[in-house]
Order: structure tokens, then C-alpha cells, then sequence
């Protein structure tokens, strides 16, 4: 049985990354040439890794299957990212972020980790300014900040509404440079289908070239993946559509556990579905509940226009039920209190799946030019989408999947289970517990590619320097790439009657239903149920046109489709297990007379680290124990 050593420094909490940088293994400049490192992604995790290993003097080659590194999905982050650089001087430090981080995950991460992203938020902040992204600045000069969820500090950094997209090219560019400079090797437009171990350890993917349909075998002394999260399970999500979990799942059909996989974060400030037709959901950022006021009408089924409502008969719940957050409560809390008004039938809208978010009261004290400067791009987003002027009526939002804090388990250097297979950013589950703060995200995948990955592989590396470039003849090569095609073969001969996509939409759905927002034993066993008959008739009614020697979308649809099934029934399994709730998981069973999540500090205060045993058996549960040394454990509230 693999033991999970999760490999905390020694050492006050603090000081573990200072003695761990102090002595960790390091390569020397003339050994760095001699190694390959594949990264397969180019978010802010993969593009940042890629630069500054590419920097440091490695031979890297950096995957992804979009046209081009900065189109991947960090693009649309919206709101901004987090730093403890205290510049508002309202009492923020990075004590107060990794306290901030650790209760808004429910005492369901581990400590060491989130401690270190806080520590490093500062130097990301530094590096971005550094490549000249254009954070917003105030009156005299500075980066300004504003404030995000689940917090009373002001520590968020932000350019406009599109956070995301100028920190990606800043990336790019530090990635073009190291592009340039023949460090880094680009392969756009490629799917990572298969990892390949060599004696147990990770040496390299099996690809598919999605314009040539060609599989190609790329080797490497070490494997990392910054492949994104797996919210596109609802199939409607706030993600692009393309975000995926294979990579990850293929990585865990290898050996690597899979950690927390229910914990899911629902956004609750998204556009509400228009019709059965949307591929995808559009989200609008945290950062508007700064100025915006949640509320819905008093009455149940008030169907006047929200403009007619007068005050004294809207219900601005958040501000009712949390005084001391008010419309700055954490995600997953606010995501539940706008189900509940919408459930008792209080919701906006026609189909009365909406609450408001109201700018009036905003544009009033600080005029329609402030509130445009800060959220322009979303306000004219919004009204494109809606036909509706949010400067003149409320936004009309609701709950959607978003961000999953589950993903692939890594030790404290980012490693999976799989000797020389690390995981950062998105795609593991390491800093966020069951719920992660806004803003949180970009500040951790940041981190990991840039400041944390860079130390902790060389740890590894240090003991690679006697092994040549592995060579891509050896028969692990020739399996893992047989096993692909044959997989290929398999789904394109199944000549049924009905898409992938058709699939993704049902098993949203069931997911939706019964993992999302609110779960409990009896639903989730019926979505067990449902998922392998849907998965059952994937298999015996698929039909994808085309053939796999070409640009085929609906080929590499099907492919992770068929990874979704196997996913969703890890998730299923996971949300059953833990039969507490804890941030973002809501097990109706276990909930205080409030209605607020109750943990069970008892018998669950675990991260749950799945072993993948084969398809048809049940998964292995791990479990690592958190223990809180630095923070006091108690009820989270927001009241
Ligand atoms: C609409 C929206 C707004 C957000 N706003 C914010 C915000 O304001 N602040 C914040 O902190 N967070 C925000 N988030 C979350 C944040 O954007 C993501 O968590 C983060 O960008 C993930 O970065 P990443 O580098 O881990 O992965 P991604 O940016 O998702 O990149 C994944 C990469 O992996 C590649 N890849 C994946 N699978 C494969 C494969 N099989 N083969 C080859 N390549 C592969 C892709 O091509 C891509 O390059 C937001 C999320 C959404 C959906």
C-alpha cells in the first residue's frame, strides 16, 4: 500500500519554506542543461512554471491543446488576485491571509501548504508589476486593492474586470521570452492522452497532434501538470468549455491519488441559464459584491419590476443574516442563502431562479463614472448577454460550478503519488480545503508555477543528474501509446446514434441535481445509479464522426466525456463518504437548525486521498490526517 507522506519541513510554520529552501537539493547551472521537463499546461500555473524553469536552465517542453499558450482558461479570470502586501494599512499580513484561507475552507486544508501561498502572494504581486501588468492604481500612484469574500480586509489586486487575461499575458511573455531564448519548446494544439512510467516514475505523455490526429511519444526526466480543474463536469459552468479533467484523470488511472473530489466550488454570482441550448455560463465577478446589494422581494412571487420595489419591502438577505460580512460572505455561503430564497420561492425572474444584485444604492454615493472605472468590461458583458442596462436595473444572478478545490493529492513539493509527477495550480487540491476564497486562485496557481515548483523539483531533479535523456523506443513508450490508439479505436467504433456533448449535458445534469450545490445519501446513491447507466449507453450508442487522423472535436469530446463518467463516480463516491459538510460540501444530513454547513471535526477532519483500483471496483479511501497547530478550530461563522 503506497503511504501518503505528505512532507511538512520541520520547524515553526513560518520558517518551514525558509529551512526548506535553506536545505533542499539544488542542480547546479551546467547539470540544469542536461534535463527535460515537460509541462502540460499554459495557465498561469503551467506558463509560469515553464518560464521559470525554462529561466533557471532547463530543457522544457510546454504542452497545450490550444492554439496558443495564452488562450488557456486563467484568461477569463475576472475579479483579481490576492496579496498580504498590507498596502491598504487596514491590519492584513500573511498570517492573516493563511487564517483567512484556512477558515474559508472549513479547517479542511493543511496548513503548511497554505501558509506558503500566503507567504509567496507578495513576491507574485512584485513579479506581475514587474512584467508590466497593468494593475489598477490609486490617486497617488499605487496598486490599489479591493475586497473579496470572506475576508475584512482590503488585499485584492485587480486589473478592471479582466484580472486574469493581463496576468496571462504578462506570462506569455515571460514565456515568450524563454521561448526565444530556446529554453522552453512550445507544442500547441496537443492532448496529453497518456502518461508514461518508467520503473515506477513519470518519464514522459503520450499526445494526440489535434490537427494532424497524429500520437506522438515526448519524453522527460520529470512530468508536470497544470492542467485546470474540472468544473465543466455540469457541462453549463462558469469555465471554458474545453476545461477538462483528463490529464489529471489519466495520471490518476496511473497511480497518482485523487484528493477531495466532491469538494466543488458553486459560484454564486453567475448569469442564469437562458435556455437549453447554452454550452456554457457566464460568471460575474466576486468583486461586484463590493458595491453591489444581493436581495430579493419580501413577498414571494413578487413579479413587479425590481425598480418598483420599494425598499422596505426587499429582503437584502445577506446583510440580514451575516451583519458582520454582510454581501461579502464566502461563496459557498452565499451560493446556499440564494438557493434557499430561491427554493422558498422568493426568486426573481420568470423562471424564479435568480436573486438581484443592485448597483442603485452605488451609483448614487459614488456616481455611474466610479462604478464603471471598477467593473466596466462586466457591466457591458452583462447587458450583451441580457438585453438588460445594469446601470439602470439590477443584475439578475445565480449559483453556478465554478472552481474545484479537489484534484490530484500532492505532498508539500507538489509531487503526486507517482514518483516525478507534480501537480500545481488548479489541477491539485492542495491550498483551498472545501471552499476557496475569491481571488485565492490566480495567487496560488501563480505561486506554484513561478516560486514554489522552481525550488521543490529541483529537490528531485538533484538525484536525476546521472540519468540520460530518456529515450522514446523503450517499450513503455509502445504500450502507453498502443493503449491510446486502441482507446481511439474504441470510441470511434461504437457508430451509435447520439453526440458526446449529448452525453456531457445529462451527466451535468445528474451531477448538478445531486452533487452540486446540496447533497445528501439519498440522492447521491440514485446519481450513482444514474451515472453508470448513462455511462453504459455512452459506451453502446456513442457516435462521433470523422476519423482520428484529422482535426476531429468530436473524437477529443468523446475521450474526455468518457473521463467525466469515471470522475463523476469518484465524486459521488467522495460526497458520500463524508458524511459531515464543510464548506462547499453541503450534506443536508448534517447542518445546524440555521441551515449553515456542521462539521465533524471528529471523524472527518481528513483530506480524502483516493487509489484508483480499476474500473469496475471501488476506489481505495487514503486518508491524511490535518492537524491544526496555528489556528484555533472552531464553528466558521460570518455573522
Ligand atoms: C470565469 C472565471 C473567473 C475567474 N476569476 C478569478 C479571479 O478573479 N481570481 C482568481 O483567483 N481566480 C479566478 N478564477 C479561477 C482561476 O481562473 C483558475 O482557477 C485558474 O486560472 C486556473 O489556472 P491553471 O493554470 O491551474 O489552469 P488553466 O488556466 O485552466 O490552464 C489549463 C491548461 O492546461 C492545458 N491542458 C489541460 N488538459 C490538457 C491536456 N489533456 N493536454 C494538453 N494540455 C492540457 C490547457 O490547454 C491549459 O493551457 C476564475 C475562474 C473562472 C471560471
Amino acid at each position: 500500500m503506497t503511504k501518503l507522506n505528505s512532507k511538512i519541513p520541520d520547524g515553526p510554520l513560518a520558517e518551514k519554506w525558509t529551512n526548506f529552501k535553506a536545505h533542499s537539493n539544488l542542480v547546479n547551472p551546467a547539470n540544469k542543461k542536461k534535463l527535460d521537463i515537460i509541462v502540460v499546461g499554459t495557465g498561469l500555473a503551467g506558463a509560469g512554471a515553464a518560464s521559470a524553469l525554462g529561466e533557471l536552465g532547463y530543457n522544457v517542453k510546454n504542452f497545450c491543446y490550444q492554439d496558443t499558450p495564452r488562450r488557456a482558461h486563467s484568461v477569463a479570470a475576472q475579479g483579481g488576485i490576492n496579496a498580504a502586501k498590507n498596502y491598504r494599512n487596514d491590519g492584513d499580513s500573511v498570517y492573516r491571509l493563511f487564517y483567512d484561507m484556512i477558515k474559508g475552507g472549513d479547517y479542511r486544508a493543511r496548513e503548511a501548504n497554505v501558509y506558503r501561498a500566503a507567504e509567496v502572494s507578495n513576491d507574485v504581486i512584485d513579479h506581475f508589476t514587474a512584467l508590466g501588468v497593468p494593475f489598477a492604481r490609486d490617486y497617488g500612484g499605487n496598486l490599489d486593492n479591493r475586497s473579496f469574500g470572506g475576508v475584512q480586509v482590503s488585499r485584492t489586486f485587480y486589473a478592471k474586470g479582466q484580472t486574469g487575461q493581463q496576468c496571462l499575458l504578462g506570462t506569455y511573455s515571460s514565456l515568450n521570452r524563454q521561448i526565444n531564448k530556446g529554453t522552453v519548446t512550445m507544442y500547441p494544439r496537443q492532448e496529453l492522452l497518456e502518461i508514461v512510467l518508467i520503473e515506477g516514475k513519470a518519464r514522459g505523455i503520450i499526445t494526440r497532434n489535434l490537427i494532424s490526429g497524429e500520437i506522438e511519444r515526448h519524453s522527460a526526466h520529470a512530468v508536470v501538470l497544470a492542467t485546470g480543474g474540472y468544473g465543466t463536469i455540469y457541462y453549463l459552468s462558469t469555465l471554458a468549455v474545453n476545461s477538462n479533467p483528463s490529464a489529471a484523470w489519466k495520471a490518476h488511472k496511473k497511480g497518482a491519488f485523487f484528493a477531495n473530489p466532491s469538494f466543488v466550488q458553486i459560484h454564486p454570482t453567475s448569469i442564469p441559464q437562458l435556455n437549453d441550448y447554452q454550452a456554457k455560463l457566464t460568471l460575474m465577478s466576486e468583486s461586484l459584491r463590493n458595491d453591489g446589494r444581493i436581495w430579493v422581494p419580501k413577498a414571494k412571487g413578487d413579479k413587479r419590476h425590481a425598480n418598483e420595489i420599494p425598499d422596505e419591502e426587499r429582503d437584502y438577505y445577506l446583510e440580514r443574516r451575516y451583519p458582520a460580512f454582510g454581501n461579502l460572505v464566502p461563496r459557498d455561503v452565499a451560493s446556499r442563502a440564494a438557493k434557499e430564497r430561491c427554493d422558498a420561492g422568493y426568486g426573481v425572474g420568470d423562471t424564479g431562479l435568480a436573486v438581484n444584485l443592485d448597483f442603485r444604492d452605488a451609483i448614487n454615493k459614488q456616481g455611474k463614472d466610479a462604478i464603471e472605472a471598477k467593473y466596466g468590461n462586466l457591466f457591458e458583458m452583462y447587458q450583451t448577454i441580457t438585453g438588460l442596462n445594469p446601470y439602470k436595473e439590477p443584475m439578475r444572478i445565480y449559483p453556478a460550478g465554478h472552481y474545484t478545490m479537489g484534484g490530484l493529492w500532492v505532498d508539500y513539493n507538489l509531487m503526486t503519488t507517482i514518483p516525478g509527477l507534480y501537480s500545481i495550480g488548479e489541477s491539485n487540491f492542495s491550498d483551498h480545503g472545501a471552499n476557496r476564497l475569491g481571488a485565492s486562485s490566480l495567487m496560488q496557481t501563480s505561486g506554484d508555477g513561478y516560486f514554489i515548483l522552481p525550488y521543490t523539483i529541483d529537490d528531485y531533479l538533484a538525484d536525476e543528474i546521472r540519468t540520460p535523456r530518456i529515450s522514446i523506443d523503450q517499450k513503455e513508450f509502445e504500450e502507453a501509446e498502443k493503449e491510446v490508439k486502441e482507446r481511439l479505436e474504441k470510441l470511434l467504433s461504437i457508430n451509435g446514434n447520439q453526440t458526446a456533448t449529448s452525453f456531457h449535458r445529462k451527466l451535468g445534469r445528474i451531477m448538478w441535481d445531486y452533487c452540486g450545490m446540496s447533497r445528501n445519501a439519498e440522492g447521491l446513491e440514485k446519481a450513482q445509479q444514474m451515472v453508470k447507466e448513462l455511462k453504459d449507453e455512452f459506451w453502446s450508442d456513442l457516435k462521433i464522426p470523422g476519423e482520428a487522423g484529422e482535426v476531429n472535436q468530436e473524437l477529443e469530446k468523446a475521450g474526455r466525456v468518457a473521463d467525466y463518467f469515471e470522475l463523476a463516480k469518484l465524486m459521488i463516491t467522495d460526497a458520500l463518504n463524508r458524511t459531515e459538510s464543510c464548506g462547499a460540501h453541503f450534506r443536508e444530513e448534517s447542518q445546524t437548525p440555521e441551515g449553515e454547513a456542521k462539521r465533524d471535526d471528529a471523524n472527518f477532519s481528513y483530506v480524502a486521498a483516493w487509489e484508483y483500483e480499476g474500473e469496475d471496483k471501488e476506489s481505495k479511501l487514503h486518508k491524511e490526517d490535518l492537524k491544526f497547530k496555528e489556528v484555533e478550530v472552531k464553528e466558521r461563522s460570518y455573522k
